[in-house]
Formats: structure tokens, sequence, C-alpha cells
């Protein structure tokens, strides 16, 4: 049977047909497009699931302050509020974890696109902290990845997942789509979970604009980050419970491509609308210009 899917129902019927899972599927899929072996492809994800582990410790581990000051090691900061979080300890560290990746981002640490480096931050937040709070194995989260990537695979097809191109939207909100899926399937739900879950999260998204003050991917972009940590696991236990999603996915996917082309060109990552344009966003990237400008000035003396 052809293993490759574009749109949320082909998967679905991939997974019907074969009574597979949409972590093998996505597999099968892999397989189908390269010249990859299984062996190869699963070496890959390990090395990608690696540099992730690595990226939350360094976030965790570290003081991570960016050129700019606008990241300053806010997710240690959530960390040692956790006894006292609402959301409880388990998801505050979720979100500290997803907060930390995209502080080693934003210092030109090592991180793993997920499915870009803006949004890096919640796919490894919520998928390792989840395993390591339940103790499950790296096969476990190895198979997560796989299902992250179909999800992924399918917006990337039919919509974006760049915010120069759909906004916020397409870049948060794809990652805590794939981070959604993955997660009902880490916890033993179904293929239609999973896809009930990916439709929530971008939904509850829709519309969001990328607007980051200075054109770094600083602020509000960490912040969204954990936004988007919150946002797919909340649609996973929605998901898991039952509740389903009453915009299919395909059609929730379509939509936020439509929205993302509606989007005036201010608010998609040119840094010009949005809170890149308030008084304070201005002032912030005003003085990063005039520092840059005296930095070139000096080392042409120099
Ligand atoms: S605001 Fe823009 S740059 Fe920042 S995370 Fe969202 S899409 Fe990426």
């Amino acid at each position: 049977m052809n293993m490759i899917f574009s749109t949320g129902a082909e998967l679905f019927d991939i997974c019907k047909e074969n009574n597979i899972t949409i972590s093998e599927a996505a597999v099968r899929y892999e397989l189908e497009i390269g010249e990859r072996t299984r062996g190869e492809i699963y070496s890959e994800m390990r090395l990608n699931l690696k540099t992730m582990k690595d990226s939350i410790k360094q976030g965790i581990s570290s003081k991570h302050v960016s050129v700019s000051g606008l990241v300053s090691d806010d997710a240690n900061t959530l960390l040692e509020f956790a006894p006292e979080s609402v959301m409880g300890e388990n998801l505050t560290k979720i979100v500290a974890s997803a907060m930390a990746v995209t502080e080693v981002n934003a210092t030109m640490g090592r991180i793993v696109a997920a499915p870009t480096a803006g949004a890096s931050g919640i796919l490894p937040g919520v998928l390792i902290e989840y395993a390591h709070q339940r103790r499950l194995d790296d096969e476990m989260l190895l198979k997560a990845l796989f299902n992250a990537s179909a999800i992924g695979v399918i917006i990337a097809k039919n919509a974006s997942i760049a915010g120069a191109s759909g906004g916020c939207q397409a870049e948060t909100g794809s990652a805590s789509a794939m981070t959604a899926s993955a997660l009902v399937e880490m916890r033993g739900g179904t293929v239609a979970q999973s896809l009930d879950a990916a439709a929530m999260t971008l939904k509850n998204v829709m519309g969001l604009v990328c607007d980051p003050v200075a054109g770094l991917v600083e602020c509000p972009c960490i912040k969204r980050n954990a936004l988007g940590a919150v946002n797919a696991v909340l649609c996973s236990d929605m998901a898991l419970s039952g509740i389903k999603s009453i915009i299919p996915f395909d059609e929730v996917v379509i939509s936020m491509r439509n929205v993302g082309r509606m989007m005036h060109p201010d608010l998609r990552e040119t840094a010009k609308g949005g809170l890149a344009a308030t008084p304070t966003g201005l002032k912030i990237a005003e003085q990063m210009a005039k520092e840059k400008y005296d930095l070139a000035k000096n080392s042409k003396r120099d």
C-alpha cells in the first residue's frame, strides 16, 4: 500500500488499513520517500532526541542572557516558582523546559528546529519532561517524535510552518499541534484522538500574529513557546477525555493557511506590527540599532 500521506484523512486511512500507529506510519512514509533504511531513520531521530535533551539540560543548568538583554533566564525563574504554581509542579516543569530550549536558541546554542528554531521549545519541552516524569524510555520518545513529524509534514504540505508566511499560528501553533498529537499517542490514545488534539491546538491560536520585537526571536517568542506547551498538554487531555474537535484537522489546517494569507505583512515576522510596533518595542529596536552602529563604528576605528 502507498504510505505517502498529505492530509490527516489519508494518514487516518493508512493507520486504519494497516492497523498501525501514526508514528509507524511516519516511519513507513520516510522509508517510501527516501533511500534510508529503518535503522538509519531511527539513528537520525535518536541524534535529534539527544540534541533536544542536551538543549533542555543546557537551558536549565546555566543562566542564559542574550546580547539584547531580552532573554534573562526566565525558565529557571519559573522553575523556582513551581511549588507555588496553580498549574502544578509537573506542568510548570514542562513549561520551564520549553522555555529553556528557546532561551538556548536565543543565545546561539544548539537546538533542533521543531519545526522551526523559533518554536523549538514546545516539542522537546513537553515530550522529554513528560517522559522523565513518567519514567518512559527513549523508544517511546522516538515514536512520539515520529508521530509529531507526520503532523508537521501534513501542515507543511497544506499550509505553512513559518511565521514569515503564516504568522505565529503557523510556527508555534504547528509545534503545539505536533506535540499534542505525539503526546496523545504516548499516552495510549487513538489516531483519531491525536488528530483531534492537533486540530484543537491549532484552533486555539488561530490568527496569532508573528511580531518579534526588534526582529529578534526572543520577545514574545519564548513566552509563546511556554503557551504552546500548555496548549499542547491541554489539548491532549481534552482529546483523551473524549472531547472532539468540531472542525476536522484537515479543515483547521486549510483555515490556518487562509488566515495566514489574509495577515498583513506587518504581522508576519517583519517586526513592523503587533508587539514590535508598541512604544516599548520600538524603543528596544532603536536601542539595539544604536548599539550595533556604535559597535561597527568602534571596530572600524580599531
Ligand atoms: S513571534 Fe514570530 S518569530 Fe516569534 S515564535 Fe512566533 S512566529 Fe516565531
